[in-house]
């Protein structure tokens, strides 16, 4: 394989000395003779935006990055306990945050907010809306920067979906929105929610395909110990514009700006790999889009206290509970087949079933201490 840079992508990392600098540049993946690589995950999204770009759209992403400062790689502890939106400035984990996010600007990536998160030690970046293939760039060199100035401090960052049992897990929450000739094509004026048609079938097509799509956006084996209820982490498959329980939120219109009105999936968790992720999303989205699905009507009230015949008279289905899972609902998808291509397609699910045989055959910690002693 030859990697091949894209001149585009060129910039600093302001952290290394000036003198003799380090740059990245994102490089594009090709065969020995120079023919594109079906396997490589830039190519696959650059696909999926040409289709998307035929029928006129440019997709937008934002996102939420979410991660833990640990004081170390080997054991989950936290380096602070701190809480939501805790201002307190604990040593170094918020000067450490603070100098990422002013590193990220200066390459280029902009930053929207930061803050603390919910659990100890757990942190967030959100990063302005791009086109999606600035977004996977921008995200893939986030990770690396948020890992590489915490290790300079002897701190371990990590996108582990679930690092720590009974606190909350780390999500990426992607807002997402197709634009057409400048305009916001999720933005009606006239509708109560200023939500178009166009943005409800694009739901309805993440709805519909979502069970399918999770072994990309969650693809491992962890991540499904982070979609369970009580950790405002998606179990069920719905809609709203309020809740944090539900797969996909609209956020509220803020009053002049048409930008405001976007698609946030809650699903992904920052380990996935972001290329194949906004791919299989916008793929399902553009389903919807192209088959004119209808949207069930958004939830009202917390989709995890309805109780389960409730959920079922509403169609609200649930998301796949492992790994395990996830693999048999992708292993059947024509729509994941279709926007990953063979290659990715066939080398993912093959992986995933060693990741998944490998785990099922594991004797966990949690059944010594459970059975050991008494059976
Ligand atoms: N950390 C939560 C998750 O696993 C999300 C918290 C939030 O609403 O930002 O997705
Ligand atoms: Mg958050
Ligand atoms: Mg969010």
């Amino acid at each position: 394989m030859r990697a091949f840079p894209d001149p585009a992508t060129f910039t600093l990392l302001p952290w290394r000395p000036r003198q003799n600098a380090v740059a990245r540049m994102i490089c594009n993946i090709r065969q020995p003779r120079g023919q594109t690589f079906p396997g490589d995950p830039r190519y696959v999204l650059k696909r999926n935006l040409e289709k998307a770009a035929a029928l006129g759209f440019t997709y937008y992403v934002g996102s939420e990055l979410e991660f833990f400062y640990l004081k170390n790689a080997q054991t989950p502890e936290p380096l602070d306990f701190d809480g939501y939106f805790d201002q307190l400035s604990s040593y170094p984990a918020s000067d450490l945050r603070r100098d990422t996010v002013l590193n990220l600007a200066e390459m280029g990536i902009p930053v929207k907010y930061s803050h603390h998160e919910g659990a100890p030690s757990q942190h967030e970046i959100d990063l302005e809306h791009t086109d999606a293939l600035a977004m996977a760039d921008n995200l893939m060199t986030a990770k690396l920067v948020i890992k590489e100035l915490a290790q300079l401090q002897n701190v371990h960052a990590t996108f582990m979906p679930k690092p720590i049992s009974g606190i909350n897990g780390s999500g990426l929450h992607l807002h997402q929105s197709l634009y057409r000739e400048g305009s916001n094509c999720f933005y009606d004026a006239d509708d109560e929610q200023y939500l178009s048609v166009l943005g409800k079938q694009f739901i309805a097509g993440l709805i519909a395909h979502a069970p399918e799509i999770t072994a990309v956006t969650n693809q491992w084996v962890n991540s499904y110990k982070r979609l369970v209820p009580g950790y405002e982490a998606p179990v069920y498959v719905s809609w709203t514009h309020v809740n944090r329980s539900d797969l996909v939120r609209v956020p509220s219109y803020k009053p002049g700006a048409e930008s405001s009105i976007r698609v946030e999936y809650r699903a992904a968790d920052p380990a996935c790999n972001p290329y194949l992720a906004f791919s299989v999303m916008l793929a399902a989205g553009l389903r919807g889009i192209e088959g004119q699905y209808q949207v069930p009507p958004p939830v009202v009230g917390n989709v995890l206290e309805m109780t389960p015949q409730r959920r079922q008279s509403l169609g609200i289905r649930t998301l796949p509970g492992s790994l395990g899972e996830a693999i048999n609902l992708a292993e059947n998808s024509e729509l994941l087949y279709e926007a990953l291509g063979d290659h990715v397609f066939n080398s993912l699910i093959e992986n995933k079933k060693i990741e998944w045989e490998d785990y099922r055959s594991t004797v966990t910690d949690y059944e010594v201490s459970r059975y050991l002693s008494t059976l």
